[in-house]
């Protein structure tokens, strides 16, 4: 699933692609993918500015906000001409002024967009972005005292903080020497892993994210920081630092990577 380094290279690109653009026409070519909360038209509107909170895109447009998650597989893509029929996993498509086209594909069918008055309070329930700067070192602490949750569970729960999945939280961890289970009220040094995330994160966007099946980037490229990883994917494999052999567990209900040695039980 694509977490907050891939989302954020798609906003990145669409901010180049479609920010300031008027969308002709959208047409919904699977009926659960678009959830139009309020029932007003698309066409004609423009694309005023692109953001991001976690793993959400938002499109603020003329009259109304955009929402899109693209979960398991959903990629947007510029696909250039309007001639060429859909692709078999194209869910929605917008036409764009200048003739160029944006496509919302998605094998699995999980992705969804969303119609809203006002993306923002539609998403308070989503924690602070992980790269907010509002995301201070007190704040992040805070968060941690305040959790009654192991770190993975926390860190992957969007509650707090957003943007981080199973792939992140894994290599975050590893990096931090905190073995998944630990509570967080037991950890011992926010600060540091704070900075870790921040690291593991920027690295990952400087990457244009992970693909390990499905991400592709909005002209169908894949990332490349799959191709660093420490924990990650490596069960079996020795540790980078110390030699020992990743272990893959499930934990916090995801199969989970660590360094037995890195990563002892608190
Ligand atoms: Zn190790």
């Amino acid at each position: 699933m694509p977490e907050l380094p891939e989302v954020e290279t798609v906003v990145r690109e669409l901010r180049d692609g479609l920010q300031g653009r008027r969308i002709e026409r959208m047409e919904a070519l699977w009926s659960k993918t678009f959830q139009n909360i309020n029932g007003r038209d698309v066409d004609g509107q423009r694309v005023r500015a692109i953001g991001r909170k976690g793993k959400y895109i938002l499109l603020y447009l003329d009259d109304q906000d955009m929402i899109i998650h693209l979960r398991m597989s959903g990629q947007l893509l510029f696909t250039g001409a309007r001639s060429q029929a859909p692709h078999k996993h194209d869910r929605l498509i917008f036409d764009l002024e200048g003739g160029e086209r944006l496509v919302f594909r998605d094998a699995r069918k999980f992705g969804r967009i969303y119609l809203v008055n006002e993306a923002d309070s539609h998403l308070a329930h989503v924690g602070m972005d992980a790269l907010d700067p509002r995301m201070t070192p007190s704040h992040f602490r805070n968060l941690l005292r305040q959790s009654r949750q192991g770190i993975k569970a926390f860190l992957l729960s969007q509650k707090g903080i957003s943007g981080l999945g199973n792939i992140y939280v894994d290599e975050a961890l590893f990096l931090a020497g905190i073995h998944p289970l630990t509570r967080c009220v037991s950890i011992k040094n926010p600060h540091e892993l704070r900075t870790v995330i921040l690291g593991v994160l920027t690295k990952a966007i400087d990457n244009m994210g992970s693909t390990i099946s499905d991400y592709r980037n909005t002209r169908g490229n894949e990332g490349m920081n799959q191709h660093y990883f420490y924990v990650y994917g490596r069960q079996g494999l020795p540790c980078k630092k110390c030699g020992a052999i990743i272990v893959k567990a499930r934990m916090a209900g995801r199969g989970t990577h660590f360094c037995p040695e890195c990563q002892p039980e608190a």
